[in-house]
């Protein structure tokens, strides 16, 4: 089978009915690049830039990070990058940078929270993402948004930064594209104002579907209590479809459950078109939506969503759609 999957590295990823589907793949370390050639993948939809910072037995200056950015944007050989500032705190732990004992680490100081209460250690990251990206595109996003104003906080930091270099006739990046993570719950309710101030959203189930159930992401006593293709979830996702379908928004979801054929069906049909998923999944995704027509399982995948008859599980309904479609 993996024969097979390589044998698919290079087939463009088109539905049964001529839908363009991007697949992109995560990464967060240089050992990651080769894949991105080896998969077929379309770009890097998550670079995890916490990663070097959790390796480093110190804080990794700026300079660090540039040469960083700079060979991962060298070895993606123009295909794109999209960075996602610093996810430290919850189950990303960096140890030089001590934070005190939290009694709810997953919902503490952690992400873009720590960020903004650090402008100089995000500074130095955004200037660092500017001169690594100088004369190319630079796409950062930001992780664990929770109102729409920390957005606003870090463009005007950014704004500084951008400032700064110009002053000293340092090359910008010839583009500029900003986005979120939707990952907690309080965006559901700020979706028009968000995609008013981005330009791309990308969804990070792995904590929309912790902070929506209330189910610990790494506690495996309760993370396979509900089910990420079960009705709530998937209707939470379709929302956040039709919302940017409705401002025009482009939209991408990197969380686990992209590299799973039968999820990555799932997100297909509510109509997701772009994904990112580890390396490995992109051969197995894309054999799936070789053989599916996108039309017709939304339709049908609508009506079960829609569906609150008791008893018929989404995820069954899915495994049979597979098997006979
Ligand atoms: C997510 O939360 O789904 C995500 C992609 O980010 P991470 O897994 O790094 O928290
Ligand atoms: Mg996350």
């Amino acid at each position: 089978r993996q024969e097979q999957f390589r044998a698919l590295r290079d087939v463009e990823p088109l539905t049964k009915d001529g839908k363009r589907i991007t697949l992109q793949m995560n990464a967060g370390l240089l050992v990651d690049l080769p894949q991105l050639a080896d998969s077929g993948a379309d770009g890097i939809g998550l670079f995890r830039t916490e990663l070097q910072f959790m390796i480093a037995s110190t804080m990794p200056k700026g300079e660090e990070q540039e040469s960083f950015y700079r060979s991962v944007l060298r070895q993606a050989n123009g295909k794109p990058v999209t960075f996602r500032t610093l996810d430290i705190g919850g189950d990303k732990v960096v140890s030089y940078f001590r934070a005190q004992e939290e009694e709810n680490p997953a919902l503490g100081w952690r992400a873009i929270r720590l960020s903004l209460d650090r402008p100089g250690l995000l500074r130095t990251q955004l200037r660092a993402l500017l001169k690594a990206c100088s004369g190319a595109e630079l796409k950062i996003m930001l992780p664990m948004v929770t109102e729409v104003s920390e957005i606003r906080a870090v463009r005007e930091l950014m704004q500084r930064e951008v400032q700064h270099l110009s002053k000293f006739s340092h090359q910008l990046p010839k583009k500029l594209q900003f986005g979120a993570m939707l990952e907690v719950p309080a965006l559901l309710w700020q979706m028009d104002e968000l995609m008013a101030e981005v330009d791309f959203v990308s969804v990070g189930s792995n904590d929309l579907f912790q902070f929506s159930m209330a189910v610990d992401r790494g506690n495996a006593r309760v993370s396979d209590r509900f089910d990420n293709l079960g009705r709530p979830f998937l209707r939470i996702l379709r929302d956040i479809v039709r919302a940017a379908d409705r401002n025009k928004t482009s939209l991408t979801l990197c969380g686990e459950m992209a590299g799973k054929p039968l999820s990555a069906l799932a997100l297909l049909g509510i109509g997701f078109r772009s994904i990112s998923m580890s390396p490995t999944a992109i051969g197995p995704v894309k054999a799936m939506l070789l053989g599916t027509d996108v039309t017709h399982l939304s339709a049908e995948l609508n009506a079960v969503l829609d569906d609150d008859t008791p008893g018929v599980s989404v995820r069954d309904w899915l495994v049979r759609y597979a098997e006979t479609n």
